[in-house]
């Protein structure tokens, strides 16, 4: 599928609840920081497969496209 510049995802953090599936899922994008959120890493495109599985798979449906 095409890769899209313009979007980004980003994690609702008043919502996630840690389970950290999206990190497994994709942990090219999703990581645990050191204050123990999860945190987008910086890149200048998400591929838009990847990133819509971790959405699929979070269960409190916090991670957006921004
Ligand atoms: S999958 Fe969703 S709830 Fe789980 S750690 Fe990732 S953002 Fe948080």
């Amino acid at each position: 599928m095409n890769e899209n510049n313009n979007k980004r995802p980003s994690v609702d953090l008043s919502q996630c609840n840690l389970c950290l599936a999206c990190v497994e899922v994709y942990p090219q994008v999703f990581r645990l920081n050191e204050a123990g959120f999860v945190e987008i890493i910086e890149q200048s495109e998400y591929p838009e497969d990847e990133v819509e599985d971790a959405i699929k798979y979070c269960p409190e449906d916090c991670i957006l496209w921004e």
